[in-house]
């Protein structure tokens, strides 16, 4: 059935077709997306600084459009939070890669903890919580293997964060501050925050060189370990931040010096040949 599209739309000349009407017309590809199948999700390792054994991996979604191609999350996350779409989105992502996170698991017989990001309106939707519980438990992914990113805009809402964040540490899953030092977070309750570790915000890493950067990179690991919080630096491109990284006792990192992020099966099969050789 066609959709029905608001009447002053037809005085439009399609030359005219503004931002609302492009997103119009994506978010109704994106509903059909999740039906698809055509969203997928790729892996990007985390490096401990001292092993090189995958131990922990972030989710990244992507969205393979029949005809327009790949679309990256920061053309599509925006249209899927702002229309509500991102509550099954959000559990597809969660469901998929604590599946193949499970499946990773047997396959090395060791465990490997996945990071998935999560946008304000799942956490707004009523039962969240109980949404994690029963994906890891159809699953049967252990808790301590599921890590949630939240970004540091997010902590804005303290007193509507605090709780459901401490409900899901009571289940057993650990949290991490995306983004950190974007500029949000108040010193203040940073300390309060039921968090387990903070990513070192890529613009940082990036700028790193420069002599007004380093000391924040810094100031963060310092109050990272202050706060006895796990730090990841992300975005980590060339040796040079990894040595500085590693210097500075960061405790992982996450990069293309490392590896881009790849598909499941390729993940999958890297870890099929290093058990096997
Ligand atoms: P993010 O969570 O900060 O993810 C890191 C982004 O940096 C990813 O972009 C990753 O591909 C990219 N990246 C990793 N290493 C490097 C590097 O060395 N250099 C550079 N230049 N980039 C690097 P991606 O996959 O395009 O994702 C963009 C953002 O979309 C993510 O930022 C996250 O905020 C959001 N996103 C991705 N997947 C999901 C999801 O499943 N749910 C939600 N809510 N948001 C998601
Ligand atoms: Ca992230
Ligand atoms: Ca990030
Ligand atoms: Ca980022």
């Amino acid at each position: 059935e066609a959709k029905k599209l608001p009447e002053q739309v037809t005085f439009y000349e399609p030359s005219m077709a503004n931002g609302r009407e492009v997103q119009l017309v994506l978010e109704n590809e994106l509903y059909k997306a999740l039906e698809n199948n055509e969203l997928f999700l790729q892996y990007q390792p985390q490096l401990k600084l001292n092993n090189t054994d995958l131990i922990s991996m972030e989710a990244l979604v992507r969205w393979k459009h029949p005809e327009k191609g790949l679309i990256p999350p920061s053309d599509f996350i925006p249209i899927a939070e702002e229309s509500g779409l991102i509550v099954p989105i959000g559990k597809w992502v969660l469901e998929t890669a604590c599946r193949h996170t499970k499946e990773l698991q047997d396959a090395l017989g060791q465990p490997v903890r996945v990071a998935v990001n999560l946008s304000l309106g799942q956490l707004f939707h009523e039962n969240f919580v109980e949404v994690v519980r029963s994906i890891l438990k159809e699953t049967d992914l252990s808790p301590e293997s599921l890590q949630l990113e939240i970004t540091e805009s997010m902590t804005m809402d303290t007193q509507f964060l605090m709780p459901i964040l401490q409900d899901l540490k009571k289940l057993g899953v650990t949290i991490a501050l995306d983004d950190f030092g974007k500029g949000y977070s108040s010193l203040a309750y940073l300390k309060d925050l039921p968090i387990d570790c903070l990513k070192i915000d890529r613009d940082f890493v990036k700028n790193m060189k420069d002599d007004e950067h380093e000391p924040l990179v810094d100031l963060i690991i310092s109050m990272a370990k202050h706060l006895k919080l796990n730090v990841v630096a992300e975005g980590v491109e060339t040796i040079e931040q990894f040595n500085y990284l590693l210097n500075r006792e960061c405790d992982a990192i996450q990069g293309y010096l490392i590896s881009k992020p790849s598909s499941f099966e390729k993940v999958l099969h890297n870890c099929k040949n290093k058990v096997n050789s």
